[in-house]
């Protein structure tokens, strides 16, 4: 899924010209491995996420599908909510490097967690209901 996503690294493989720097730290090349696991702010939103939900801090795709391979069978509510939380977390990171780009904002990785954070909690309660409306109904 991640590979197919649209980074500056591989905006300069198509065009020579372009820079492909990363946006949110000018320290790299914006690569995915960079864009989510090496730069300063995914590392922090990372970081934060991980000391959260009381799991390990994962500092690279690789690592993160290895450990993601010992539970993806499992079917439990603290799965379905580690999920929910990387799912939420890329798409912030990846919301927050869109957003400085095209709109010229900047999020701190502090508002990012929240965002998850709230994210995740609803998606939760909406879990509950849908379950509570199941079993309730007729
Ligand atoms: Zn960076």
């Amino acid at each position: 899924m991640l590979d197919r996503l649209t980074t500056r690294a591989r905006q300069k493989k198509w065009s020579p010209t372009l820079t492909d720097t990363c946006v949110l730290c000018n320290n790299d090349s914006e690569t995915i491995e960079h864009l989510f696991f090496k730069c300063y702010h995914a590392r922090r939103v990372w970081q934060v996420l991980s000391n959260l939900a009381g799991i390990p801090f994962m500092d690279s795709w690789q690592r993160l599908l290895m450990w993601m391979g010992k539970w993806i069978q499992r079917k439990s509510l603290y799965w379905t909510f580690i999920k929910l939380i990387w799912s939420a977390a890329i798409y912030h990171v990846r919301m927050k490097r869109n957003n400085r780009i095209h709109q010229q904002v900047f999020r701190t990785e502090e508002a990012i967690c929240e965002q998850v954070q709230f994210d995740v909690k609803h998606r939760i309660l909406g879990f509950a209901k849908l379950n509570r409306h199941l079993y309730l109904s007729p």
